[in-house]
């Protein structure tokens, strides 16, 4: 079945209104030439609204989101803590999935490369609940039962549905005996629903050194937020760098798309910045919706968009990043003319 869907755009800081234009612009297309309807409403967060009203995230660009059917997140700068963690705890949005996949043409450590990163998107030391107590400061780390089991259920699934079928649990239990020893022996006893999926468990600072060494073997990778957070960008830069890297926030009842990169302010204003993570978050919302709403026409839009990212950049299309010398806008005109 195919539908009207309202779609949150948040323009962000730093690069992250060109990366909105451009992204607009394939909405726009696939709106316009491709048979699915997209109700867009840009919004302002961030910075630069945190400057003129107070606030980063205004009551009524939250609820804009909230009613949303799917929202699209530029970065943006300081005010994160305010906007898009804020957005996950309050949206439950408890699963972040970053795909790090192999592009031809890219100035990558290999070209074989297709993983993906399922970060535990609520808890761990991003909640944000730091003290000072006397001359010391100190962070809550909190993993929960509840949380591990739902993300670990989630990776298990997507794994179950790729060839590999493989799931790498990375930790640090033999340090964090308490904490990280909950978030494994979770994810191992939910291993036990999935007995087609093969289950490894590593330390992170392992993981660290295989996601360079040897990239090709990891499938989906469970871990929890910090962790996650870190590992996800190390893994975009062993398949081309930040640009090429989406990723998805989603709950039981709402997705938020956004690239892993930041407001990346020292290339801004420069219409250089790659659109590539932007739109490939485009690719997930198509994919996420299609399977909430049943509608194939999503799914095969997704499919078309990511195959023509992957032309595009064969024929050595590419922006300054990935070792091209197209801007931004030109970019998003050579996937458009070929969608
Ligand atoms: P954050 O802490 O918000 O994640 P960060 O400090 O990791 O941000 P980013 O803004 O993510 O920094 O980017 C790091 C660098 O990578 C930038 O300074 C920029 O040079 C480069 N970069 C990031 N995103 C892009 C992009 N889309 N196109 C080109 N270069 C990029």
């Amino acid at each position: 079945m195919s539908n009207k869907y309202n779609i949150s755009l948040v323009t962000g800081d730093g690069i992250g209104p060109e990366i909105s234009e451009s992204a607009f612009s394939i909405l726009q297309t696939i709106n316009d030439d491709m048979g699915i309807r997209f109700e867009i409403k840009k919004l302002e967060a961030g910075d630069a609204v945190l400057k003129n009203i107070g606030e980063a995230l205004p009551a009524e660009a939250f609820e804009a989101i909230k009613n949303s059917d799917a929202c699209l997140k530029a970065p943006v700068g300081e005010s994160a803590k305010d906007v898009i963690v804020y957005l996950r705890r309050m949206l439950d949005l408890y699963a972040n999935i970053r795909p790090a996949k192999s592009y031809p043409n890219m100035p990558s450590l290999r070209d074989d490369v297709d993983l993906v990163i399922v970060r535990e998107n609520t808890e761990d030391l991003y909640t944000g609940e730091e003290f000072d107590i006397g001359d010391a400061a100190v962070a809550f780390r909190i993993i929960s039962e509840k949380a591990s089991k739902r993300i670990a259920n989630y990776a298990f699934t997507i794994a179950s549905k790729r060839k590999m079928k493989k799931v790498t649990c990375v930790h640090k239990s033999n340090v964090m005996k308490k904490t990280d020893g909950l978030f494994a022996s979770t994810c191992s006893k939910v291993a036990n629903d999935f007995p087609d999926v093969k289950f490894e468990e590593m330390y992170v600072d392992a993981c660290a050194m295989n996601l360079i060494r040897q990239p090709q073997l990891f499938d989906v990778i469970v871990t929890t937020n910090l962790f996650g957070d870190i590992l996800s960008d190390e893994s975009a830069q062993v398949v081309g760098g930040l640009g090429m890297a989406p990723a998805a926030n989603i709950g039981d009842n709402f997705g938020l798309f956004e690239p892993v990169h930041g407001a990346a302010f020292d290339i801004a204003g420069k219409q250089i910045a790659n659109p590539t993570s932007f739109i490939l978050s485009i690719k997930m919302m198509l994919d996420w919706l299609g399977n909430k709403h049943n509608d194939q026409k999503c799914i095969e839009v997704g499919q078309k968009l990511e195959s023509v990212v992957y032309d595009v950049v064969k024929n050595n299309i590419k922006t300054k990043d990935i070792g091209g010398d197209k801007t931004t806008m030109e970019f998003t005109k050579e996937i458009i003319s070929r969608l």
